[in-house]
């Protein structure tokens, strides 16, 4: 690990329109954490209804597709998530419906 390091001993939770989100600094290689989440969200049995945003010590984004890896799919129809977020594919009852039943079998 190269560059200056942050010494950061807090994180955050925000209530967002969305749901909760916790934002957590974490002392490790942006990618490498990438692939973590990747990894986690692809096997966990919850990891299809959580999103782990990794950003580096610039703010900027690590994407799934930065590593190789595609896009995720969505819970309703399995299609782009992030084409059915952008057009409002789904009302918010269908995904909630579809996240229940996820946390149902979990
Ligand atoms: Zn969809």
């Amino acid at each position: 690990m190269s560059g200056k390091k942050l010494k950061r001993e807090f994180s955050i939770c925000v209530e967002e329109e969305d749901g909760w989100e916790w934002h957590v600094p974490v002392n490790l290689d942006a990618t490498e954490l990438k692939s973590i989440c990747i990894n986690w969200e692809n096997n966990l049995q919850f990891g299809r209804i959580i999103d782990l945003d990794v950003f580096d010590n610039n703010h900027n984004r690590i994407s799934r597709e930065d590593l190789g890896n595609t896009g995720r799919t969505c819970i309703v129809c399995g299609d782009d998530y992030l084409t059915c977020r952008r057009i409002g594919k789904h009302s918010f009852k269908e995904i909630r419906s579809c996240f229940d039943e996820i946390s149902r079998e979990i």
